[in-house]
């Protein structure tokens, strides 16, 4: 069990079954407040062996030093933070993959979940994960040959992928929707089921320079569509998307770079992965570039 102190109160926190626990009567001072996200996701490399057309990940060239993310762990873990996401670009492609999260295992108590296409667990790359990462988030944007088209790959491969994957981790399906994807909620549902999926996670698109995003008629069809839903596998969404259900917020006061951080496969941090501003992590430590970023997003 791990214990942040913020403004809510006391958080409780155990990385092994997720369970979250917030003592909101306990009041605790600003000076012993975390100074570190309760999140950070950590874009360990930029490189993709697909090519989505709504991709986002910067596509330069860029992949983080194994030491320096070992200390921005340490430091994090330190600093109150609860969690760290890999992701990337594809994260199975980071060599130091299972080196960094055995480091977040024994060295630190930060949960380890990692966001990931999937198509790359294989029996080995499994035994190397094993007991080292505490949530798997496999990005599945559609059944069959909308998988297909959309991903480029075979629907059969991933299905056996995401077998192998609940053999051994607790995991979840994240969708991208759009107009391409809206239509097969349902059927994703069902596949997440099947494969013991314990959260479906739904992102709406964001625009970027090259997309234009979800789009509106799609966003009125995606909220019908979570109103009316009593499905099997739980329904979460990222704290950007407004899918005009009502949900509960259990931290109402842990806010903007005290809830979450994005660095990027560059080493800058950034308040996400959309940001356009950021500061570059330098000598002095992730949590000093933080401190920096909270007064440029101040300014
Ligand atoms: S799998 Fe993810 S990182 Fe790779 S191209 Fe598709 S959206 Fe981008």
């Amino acid at each position: 069990m791990k214990i942040r102190l913020g403004p809510d109160g006391m958080h409780v926190f155990d990385r092994r079954t997720g369970l979250n626990v917030l003592l909101d009567e306990i009041e605790p001072p600003k000076r012993a407040w975390a100074t570190a996200p309760r999140q950070v996701s950590v874009a360990v490399t930029n490189a993709c062996d697909l090519a989505c057309s709504y991709c986002y990940a910067p596509k330069h060239r860029a992949v983080l030093e194994k030491s320096d993310v070992f200390r921005w762990m340490d430091e994090l873990d330190q600093a109150g933070a609860l969690g760290v996401g890999f992701g990337g670009g594809e994260p199975t492609l980071y060599r130091h993959l299972p080196e960094v999260c055995a480091h977040a295992a024994e060295k630190t108590d930060l949960a380890v979940t990692m966001t990931t296409h999937g198509l790359r667990w294989n029996a080995d790359l499994i035994s190397r994960l094993r007991g080292t990462v505490n949530f798997v988030r496999v990005s599945v944007d559609g059944v069959g040959s909308t998988y297909e088209r959309l991903r480029g790959r075979s629907f059969t491969q991933l299905r056996a992928a995401l077998d192998a994957i609940a053999g051994d981790f607790r995991w979840g399906i994240n969708t991208v929707i759009n107009q391409d994807t809206i239509g097969d909620l349902d059927a994703l549902v069902a596949v997440a089921a099947e494969h013991g999926a314990s959260e479906f996670l739904l992102l709406p698109e964001q625009p970027t320079g090259g997309t234009t995003g979800a789009g509106e008629e799609t966003l009125r069809v995606l909220q019908e569509w979570v109103a009316a839903y009593t499905g099997p596998v739980p329904l979460a969404t990222s704290a950007q998307a407004e899918l005009g259900v009502s949900t509960a917020d259990a931290l109402p006061r842990e806010v903007g770079l005290r809830s979450y951080a994005h660095i990027d496969a560059s080493g800058t941090a950034r308040a996400s992965s959309y940001a356009a501003r950021g500061v570059r992590i330098g000598e002095d430590g992730v949590i000093a570039a933080l401190e920096q970023l909270a007064q440029v997003e101040a300014a």
